[in-house]
């Protein structure tokens, strides 16, 4: 399954974060010693012993909803966090980072669905975040893109239309605010029901677990 997604990515340049969440040792290693090297999970308290007992060179990407508290424990090590949602969270990884004398890549997650369950900021909120005094005033984070889940839904227009406005969001940022020539230049979108549009509508990082993993 891993080298059937490789090659559905290759033709777009986007890379794959295999989300491990909720699985054994055993199952990342074999896919693993297949050459990937990027991996995903939405819990801390799982991420630190998978970190501490599998191989160095994995990159760890955290992908579902982080507490301020808990960002002492992965501020060593952690690749990227994809779902950062407030400036409160991004100034507490900003001051854990300091701590370790590191800069810490981030993605801004973004409210794109229409359910009240999706977390993420609004655009509202994210250009008030980016326009604040406070926000410039970090230097121990990167902004490096912004993440984003779809709906749930079995209309693939919808899906699709949630992805398109992301990317428009994404690029206006790139253009206006950011820079071409910045790090600002990841867009996590796209899991194992919906990567393809995903890709179509422009996502560098696909987040696929249980099409890789087996369900959960
Ligand atoms: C679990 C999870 C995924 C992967 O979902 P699958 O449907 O198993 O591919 C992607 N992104 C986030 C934020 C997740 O929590």
């Amino acid at each position: 399954m891993l080298e059937q997604i490789l090659q559905e990515l290759k033709p777009y340049g986007a890379r794959l974060v295999a989300v491990s969440k909720t699985k054994p040792n055993e199952a990342i290693l074999d896919i693993y010693t297949q050459g990937q090297r990027i991996f995903g999970e939405n819990k801390v308290q799982e991420m630190v012993p998978k970190h501490e007992s599998l191989p160095e060179d994995i990159e760890w990407h955290l992908i579902g909803h982080l507490q301020s508290n808990k960002i002492k424990y992965i501020a060593p090590f952690v690749h990227l966090i994809h779902s950062v949602d407030s400036l409160h969270l991004l100034q507490e990884i900003d001051r854990q980072a300091q701590r370790c004398n590191r800069i810490i890549p981030c993605l801004l997650q973004i409210k794109i669905a229409k359910e009240d369950s999706k977390m993420g900021l609004s655009e509202t909120e994210l250009l008030q975040m980016l326009e604040s005094p406070a926000f410039h005033a970090l230097q121990h984070v990167d902004i490096q893109g912004l993440m984003g889940m779809a709906t749930h839904s079995d209309d693939p227009g919808l899906i699709r239309d949630e992805f398109r406005s992301m990317r428009q969001l994404f690029e206006s940022l790139q253009n206006n605010y950011f820079g071409k020539a910045s790090s600002f230049r990841e867009l996590s979108m796209g899991m194992s029901d919906d990567y393809h549009i995903a890709l179509e509508e422009g996502s560098t990082l696909v987040r696929i677990g249980s099409l890789l993993f087996g369900a959960r």
